[in-house]
This record gives C-alpha cells, sequence and structure tokens, in this order.
C-alpha cells in the first residue's frame, strides 16, 4: 500500500492487550486519529480522504494493520464539522457497525434543519457545506430501521461525560473515553446564536451563514490504565469563564490525572493556547502531536506557535510541514468531490503524514516513535 509505504505495516496480533497506539494522519488540510485502547478496541477522531489514493483514512490504515473496523471501533466521533475534520465521515460511520457515533450538538444552521427534518428527504437543507452531515445522518438512519445497531445512533458530547468505558481483565486494563467539551455554556451561545439567522414571520431579515465556532469542538480525553490521552480537537480558549478551554480547566468534575499524550488544538494556533492545560492537565513533560492546516497563503502552526509548543512538549511531531506545498496532480473524482465541498483547491494538502506513537499502559518503557514522511519531529 503505497499511502503507508514508509512505515512497516504491522498485524493487529503484535499489539498486545495493554498496548496503546496513538496514531494522527494528515497532509497539511485535514485530520484524523486513530488510538488504540487496549483489548483490540479502536477509537477514531475525525475523518479524512487522502486525496491522491482517494482512501478513507483512518480506515485503511486499520485494516492494513489487520483490524476488524466492524467489531473492533468501538468511537467515532465527529469533533465539528469543519472541511478538514470530517471529508469522509459518513462513510467510516457506515463501516464502523460497532461504533457509537459521538458529536457536537452546536450546528449550523442547515445542519440544524437536516437534524429536525431527518425523518424525511429535503433537497432544501442538502446542501454542500451540510453534504456530510446528512449523509451520516442517513447512515444512522438506516441502520436503526434495519433493526442493526447495538449503540445509539448519535450521543451528543457533554463536558465529563462517559462515551465508552471496560473494565480490566487479565492483562488488558481498564479504558475509558470522556468527553470535556463543548461545555454547556458554548452550547447555549452558539444556539442563541443561531436563532438570530433563522428567518421569524414577520420579520424582514435575511438569514445569514452561521459559522459554528470553535470553542463548540468536542475535545477527548482518554485512559488506559493508569495512562492518559487528551485530544484537544479544534478547541480554542475564549477568555470567558465557561467556555473554552478555561471551562475544562475550571472544571471539578473532569477525570483525574494528567495526560503523557496532548494532541494540540487547532493546528497548534495561539488562539487554541491556554498556559494552564500545559500546567494542570498534562505530565510535566508530555509528547505534543499536532497537524499543520492551510488555506490559501494562511497556514498553521506558524513559526512563533512552534516555538511555544517546543518550549512547552518534552518531544512534539507534527504530521505534515506547514508551508504550501507544490502543485501535485489528484485524483479527478476526489477533486470533483472536493470542489463540491466548497474546498478551494488552491488551499488543498500535500502528502498524507503519519504519526504513531506506542507504548505499554502495564510498563514503564517510553513512548515508541514512528514517523511517515512528510510527518517530522517538530523543532523550534
Ligand atoms: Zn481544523
Amino acid at each position: 500500500m503505497t499511502c503507508f509505504g514508509s512505515l512497516m505495516p504491522l498485524d493487529a496480533a503484535l499489539l498486545a492487550d495493554d498496548e496503546i497506539e496513538v496514531s494522527l494522519f494528515g497532509p497539511g488540510f485535514g485530520e484524523s486519529a486513530a488510538i488504540h485502547i487496549g483489548g483490540g478496541d479502536w477509537i477514531i477522531v475525525d475523518t479524512l480522504i487522502d486525496e491522491y489514493s482517494s482512501t478513507l483514512i483512518p480506515l485503511e490504515y486499520l485494516q492494513s494493520i489487520g483490524v476488524d473496523t466492524a467489531t473492533q471501533v468501538k468511537l467515532v466521533v465527529g469533533t465539528h464539522f469543519d472541511a478538514d475534520h470530517v471529508m469522509g465521515l459518513s462513510a467510516t460511520v457506515a463501516a464502523c457497525i460497532s461504533a457509537s457515533f459521538v458529536t457536537s450538538l452546536v450546528l449550523n444552521e442547515r445542519q440544524v434543519l437536516r437534524l429536525i427534518r431527518s425523518n424525511s428527504r429535503d433537497p432544501e437543507v442538502d446542501d454542500r457545506f451540510a453534504g456530510e452531515y446528512a449523509e451520516t445522518l442517513s447512515v444512522l438512519q438506516q441502520r436503526a430501521q434495519t433493526g442493526t445497531p447495538t449503540v445509539p445512533p448519535i450521543t451528543w458530547a457533554a463536558p465529563n461525560t462517559t462515551l465508552f468505558q471496560r473494565p480490566s481483565s487479565g492483562a488488558c486494563p481498564r479504558a475509558r473515553v470522556t468527553s470535556l467539551a463543548p461545555s454547556h455554556a458554548s452550547v447555549t451561545m452558539t444556539l442563541q446564536a443561531l436563532g438570530n439567522v433563522i428567518p421569524v414571520e414577520g420579520f424582514d431579515r435575511k438569514p445569514t451563514p452561521f459559522r459554528v465556532p470553535n470553542h463548540s469542538s468536542v475535545v477527548v480525553w482518554v485512559e488506559v490504565g493508569d495512562v492518559a490521552l487528551l485530544l484537544g480537537s479544534d478547541l480554542e480558549e475564549t477568555g470567558h469563564s465557561g467556555t473554552g478551554w478555561t471551562a475544562i480547566c475550571d472544571s471539578g468534575a473532569r477525570p483525574e490525572g494528567r495526560a503523557e499524550i496532548f494532541k494540540v488544538p487547532h493546528h497548534g494556533s495561539s488562539n487554541g493556547h491556554h498556559e494552564r492545560v500545559w500546567s494542570e492537565l498534562l505530565v510535566d513533560e508530555p509528547v505534543a502531536v499536532l497537524t499543520a492546516w492551510r488555506l490559501g497563503a494562511h497556514s498553521l502552526p506558524t513559526a512563533t506557535d512552534m516555538e511555544r509548543i517546543c518550549e512547552h512538549a518534552a518531544d512534539a511531531y507534527l504530521t505534515s510541514p506547514p508551508a504550501a506545498p507544490r502543485s501535485l496532480k489528484r485524483n479527478p473524482a476526489v477533486e470533483k468531490t472536493m470542489k463540491e465541498s466548497v474546498i478551494r483547491i488552491n488551499a488543498l494538502a500535500g502528502r498524507l503524514g503519519h504519526v504513531r506513537l506506542r507504548r505499554h499502559a502495564n510498563g514503564t518503557s517510553p513512548w515508541a516513535v514512528e514517523l511517515q514522511t512528510p510527518a517530522d519531529r517538530l523543532r523550534s
């Protein structure tokens, strides 16, 4: 398989019951993580399509290492409905029939309308923006109608909500996955903002597009035995109590412990940084992983962001460089899909990079790091 050519495909049987894996994928526009939480159980956080091979990441990767995605994936989390986090989400949800689908209640106006009218086909609300969301709802609905579900159709993430848990058994450690965000205040604020753009009879007001704020992203806390991981999605710090990272830091109900691995939020951007996260939620020498983001002339992380992350983390790894890639030939089908998804072609990504971290929950050995080009160690 070319897209993982420099990373030796490993048989799933080689992953011990107590072995944790954090795999982060990113080509420069797009982000997805696959986490082995021990015992053969996996979770997927966000999805992307490799634009050159048209493959669904990380489904393709999991299958390449022998994972049965129909039975071994327990959660699929769509942290928020931005194009760089949900490409291929509906197909991933369709394939992972044993997985709960977790997402944020904060949606844009088209997605809310699609949810409200999810019992009927309505081309009015199935526009390009809501397309992936509508398709995901359709997959979940079909599953419910055919009587195959063993899991709830949608779990709305909320602060300190258990999404999955498994007791310890023999060498297999306990595992628990908890959402830390979005906060209730974020949900309230964004629903109020949404109300301002829905047309009201008698008022001559044109609805304007509503962009879901990044303080509504789902943040995931993973515990395997005594090892904890923090997946920051694109959550931003708002400077207000009750929302963003402040709400998580202030919460007395969040799981105890400190995370060893930190998926840095919002592609390392300064608006995702909060000093208290590093001092209160993470161990003294955490390993940071992140993906880049490029849109036209803009890119993340900046040189300043990289310097800040290197100052805070013992080690940091980036799936691909933030600099703009050379123009490369893309698969025509993917190009068409992306055009239809309102993603500007000039904003798109380069080669898919992969950062893989593994460690035994029951041991004391450090994290083993493997990088697939163009992933690299972050240097300030
Ligand atoms: Zn993003």
